[in-house]
């Protein structure tokens, strides 16, 4: 029993899975984050782009092949083929180009799977209506092999096991039948081209697993900054572009609030750097901990946070802000409490059309809520919220 789990232990760690979270990421992507979703999206329409670009060309390209070699007229009825594929080829590829999410890229990757295996079935019964020998066979042999290239070819996209699952298993149907009900191959040679492929989509499973992996640690390190646990800069520029077109395509709307430590710096100066590190910590805690599932919190620089509300209006983020004063940022080490100066904006009231609007308006308000005495917020409606009265009410009910 031991021996088993340790083995299972091995086989999960050669995938870089150390815990069920990690494990449950390569089963689905239902906890996949935004900003993993939309660099699987980018990198695997890429990726179907160079695929189906270059057997847009080289798909007609092989008619030469099969003119100097069949017999008219399969070579004229393969080249219609040919042309016809490489067209669908060119418009799959032209597709890619288009917005880049991550349901275009699935959907176009059923079309770039299939469409070599519409053109091997058919491809395949124009052959077997002549008579061929020699060089003409072994050509027509290469023909056969396209469902293994086919399925090697899954290995290059980072899939999920869901979705690996959803291309291969239809594949995999479509081979034993074209194997065992069209081919009239011998039940031999039958079991050893099932087996191969079997095989190549083992290996397949096992490099496309590896590279959504790695992908999903490299972007996750990339994204989140180590001090705070918040999304770095970079990574949160991406999320708040995508956050508000996803609030404009939705007619929702999005708040996004700046948020600044006050008197930082006389923190560091008097107690050192590290007590300033240690504040840091805990403000991103506490940011996180008090936040909605839905809201983002990117540190912008230093001591700045952006804390994004999608949905919400400035007096739905006013009331989680009101929270987080409520449950303080943690005390300075001379044991007065630490504050931030904070400014809101959101899309309908502030009337903004593009997200850098969104954020030039709530970080002029946060100087604004400096000018105002610091360790308060600001907001559309132009009210300040303190953050004396929010912990007063904690003194009062405490
Ligand atoms: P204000 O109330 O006007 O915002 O004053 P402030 O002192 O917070 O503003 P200022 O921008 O002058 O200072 C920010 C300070 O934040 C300066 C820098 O030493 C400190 N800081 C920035 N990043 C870090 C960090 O990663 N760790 C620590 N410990 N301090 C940092
Ligand atoms: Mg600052
Ligand atoms: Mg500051």
């Amino acid at each position: 029993m031991k021996f088993l789990a340790n083995s299972l232990k091995s086989i999960c760690s050669a995938f870089g899975v150390h815990t069920w979270d990690q494990a449950y990421e390569l089963l689905c992507g239902n906890r996949h984050t935004l900003s993993i979703q939309q660099h699987r999206g980018e990198l695997l329409l890429n990726r179907i782009f160079f695929f189906a670009s270059t057997f847009a060309v080289l798909t007609p390209a092989w008619v030469l092949v099969d003119w100097l070699i069949f017999p008219w007229p399969l070579w004229v009825e393969l080249a219609v083929l040919r042309f016809f594929a490489g067209a669908v080829f060119l418009a799959i590829a032209w597709q890619t180009r288009r917005d880049a999410s991550l349901m275009r890229a699935r959907l176009l990757l059923i079309a770039l799977l299939f469409l070599p295996y519409m053109f091997y079935f058919v491809a395949d019964s124009m052959l077997s209506g002549y008579e061929l020998s020699g060089i003409q066979s072994a050509t027509a042999d290469i023909y056969r092999l396209l469902p293994f290239v086919i399925i090697a070819g899954l290995s290059l996209f980072p899939l999920t096991l869901i979705e690996f699952g959803f291309y291969a298993l239809p594949l995999l149907a479509l081979t034993l039948y074209s194997v065992f009900a069209v081919t009239a191959v011998e039940f031999n040679g039958a079991i050893s081209t099932v087996w191969l492929f079997l095989l190549i989509l083992g290996v397949s499973l096992i490099s496309s697993l590896n590279q959504l992996r790695y992908m999903i640690s490299l972007t996750s390190q990339a994204s989140y900054d180590v001090l705070t646990g918040a999304l770095t800069r970079r990574a949160g520029i991406e999320a708040m572009e995508l956050q508000f077109r996803l609030a404009r395509i939705r007619g929702e709307n999005i708040s996004l609030a700046f948020f600044d430590l006050d008197h930082f710096k006389s923190l560091n100066d008097s107690h050192g750097h590290q007590a300033g590190d240690m504040a840091l910590r805990k403000t991103g805690d506490r940011i996180r901990e008090t936040l909605r599932k839905i809201d983002t919190v990117i540190r912008w620089g230093g001591e700045e946070f952006i804390l994004i509300f999608p949905g919400a209006d400035c007096i739905e983020a006013r009331v989680v802000l009101g929270r987080l004063m409520q449950a303080g940022l943690g005390k300075r080490p001379d044991g007065s409490p630490l504050t931030a100066s904070i400014g809101v904006a959101e899309l309908r009231k502030d009337k903004i059309r593009h997200w850098k609007e969104l954020l030039a308006l709530a970080d002029s308000r946060m100087y604004r809520a400096k000018d105002a005495g610091r360790a308060c917020c600001l907001d559309s409606h132009e009210d300040e919220l303190r953050w004396d009265w929010c912990a007063d009410t904690v003194n009062e009910t405490g």
